[in-house]
């Protein structure tokens, strides 16, 4: 049988890594092909080879049967060849249009312009995508530019569209719209290559199936053949149990409230809600929808203090970040590269941010590094996290562990309250299935968490009740026995 792409024994080592051990794969025309694999796993480095930004150490790549030369992205795109990055290449100040004829030498990009509007419109037509292509890429959604890049490949000719980690950065809505460009770029004889970490995906569109786990091909296999369970046993190499939920224990009293607050300054809607001893209440909705401006009145972020905000019966409505955080409020940031982590400082040096104010480790200003890193190193070892020692900096781990040294930080304190803001996002099955279980048991010890996610399944596992925003205010609040996955959905949409 003659393959859209066969890599034979393909091998690439970095220094100190192995990152494609003697990898083979074969993707059949036209179908929707998943490389899964945790981060780090060596999925990002096999793709860039066949895209030509890398060159393999060993092996050999055949396109349709054909043994193929690619030394740089131009070779890729004349062998049909395209690929969408996690991170995107675009040209801000451009439009959708300039951006995706831009750099194909043939399309003469200035004298043609109106003659690759309407090719573009013809394939924007053909594929179903939803855009504007005359809009200038910095007023697009994330889930537009992504339809930009993939269009930018299209145009050049692609045959064979690599897509990699596509979904990382979209709303579940965009999610959804993007499965149906898969849909329709199979439908329409095209390839794709679809690189992820997340098990659901996989069962969403892909075809067939290959598992690599640290830089090696595990297996190979169509989607008829396989189950989540069996899939994510060879990504990780252990049994996981991906979904960890969540049982009801008995409730205390309120520990945070919030009455009446004015969320998004584009309405005057308010939202109002509570939050007991043992309890997770999770947020669900489409990204955007307040769930920020939710998280950061309840630290002490939003500008437009005060606020009424209720922690353990005190109003602390005007109180400092700080403030709040000492009463016992531990904090999981959304954006963590930001807010959670100082990213060049070591892991050590991350760790004391939570303690700066604590006598052990800091005496009038002097920091006791002895006593900080045997904190560090009791944490590091009992959240699990894998670094060689506490002083490397925190940017050479991984996310998942990342998350982890904030979740050890922020829980160690004994706080009464968790907020925890998107705190799967991005990383790996293992490291979910980490964090997970950790909130769960720190409900168990009586902590209330307030658990605002973009990821609905990890919304309805863990919460004991969700509540639904849609524009800034809560759509409707839903008790974990009437848990339903399209009642939810339908309260996501505004309905
Ligand atoms: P994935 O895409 O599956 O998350 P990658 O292919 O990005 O994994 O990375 C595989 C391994 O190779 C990782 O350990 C990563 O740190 C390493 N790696 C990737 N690119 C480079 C590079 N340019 N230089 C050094 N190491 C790299
Ligand atoms: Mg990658």
């Amino acid at each position: 049988m003659e393959y859209a792409i066969e890599l034979r024994n393909i091998t690439k080592e970095f220094p100190g890594i192995k990152a494609n051990d003697n990898i083979n794969l074969k993707v059949r025309k036209n179908e929707v092909h998943s490389l899964l694999g945790e981060n780090g796993s060596g999925k990002s480095t096999l793709m860039n080879i066949l895209f030509g930004l890398y060159q393999p150490d060993e092996g050999d790549i055949y396109i349709n049967g054909e043994k193929a030369n690619i030394k740089n992205p131009e070779d890729a795109h004349r062998y049909g060849i395209g690929m969408v990055h996690q991170h995107f290449m675009l040209v801000e100040q451009m439009t959708a249009l300039e951006n995706i004829i831009l750099g194909n030498e043939s399309s003469g990009f200035f004298l043609n312009k109106s003659k690759s509007y309407k090719i573009v419109k013809e394939m924007v037509d053909k594929y179903g995508f939803k855009i504007d292509l005359n809009e200038k890429v910095s007023n697009l959604s994330i889930g537009m530019k992504q339809r930009v890049e993939i269009l930018k490949t299209l145009y050049r000719g692609a045959e064979i569209v690599i897509l990699d980690e596509p979904s990382a950065v979209l709303t579940p809505q965009e999610v959804i719209e993007l499965y149906g460009i898969i849909n329709s770029l199979k439908e329409k004889g095209k390839t794709v290559i679809f690189i992820t970490h997340k098990l659901n995906e996989i069962m969403e569109v892909a075809d067939s199936i290959t598992v690599i786990r640290r830089g090696k091909v595990i297996s190979s296999l169509s989607k008829c053949e396989t189950t989540p369970e069996k899939l994510a046993h060879e990504m990780v190499g252990r049994n996981v149990e991906t979904i960890v939920s969540n049982e009801n224990i008995k409730l205390g009293k309120t520990v945070l409230k919030i009455k009446n607050v004015n969320l998004l300054t584009k309405n005057k809607d308010t939202i109002s809600l509570e939050i007991k001893e043992g309890e997770i209440l999770g947020i669900a909705g489409v990204d955007g929808n307040g769930q920020l401006q939710l998280e950061e009145t309840v630290i002490g972020l939003k500008p437009q203090v005060p606020e009424k905000v209720f922690f353990n019966g005190v109003d602390i409505g005007q109180m400092s970040i700080s403030q709040r955080k000492s009463m016992g409020i531990g904090y999981i940031p959304s954006d963590r590269f930001h807010r959670a982590i100082l990213p060049s400082f070591s892991v050590k040096e991350n760790v004391l941010l939570g303690f700066h104010d604590n006598e052990p480790f800091v005496n009038k200003g002097i920091i006791n590094n002895k006593n900080l890193l045997s904190k560090t190193e009791s944490l590091i070892e009992e959240f699990d996290v894998r670094v060689p020692n506490a002083s490397v900096s925190i940017n050479k781990l991984s996310g998942g562990n990342q998350q982890k040294v904030v979740l050890a930080r922020e829980t160690s304190q004994n706080p009464s309250l968790i907020i925890a803001a998107q705190p799967t996002r991005g990383l790996d099955v293992g490291a979910i299935e980490f964090i997970h279980r950790n909130l769960l048991s720190l409900k168990k010890q009586g902590k209330a968490i307030l658990l605002i996610s973009a990821e609905l399944s990890e919304v309805m596992n863990l919460s004991d009740k969700i509540a639904v925003m849609f524009e800034g205010k809560i759509q409707g609040i839903i008790e974990r026995k009437d848990f339903d996955k399209e009642r939810i959905g339908r309260l996501m949409a505004g309905n």
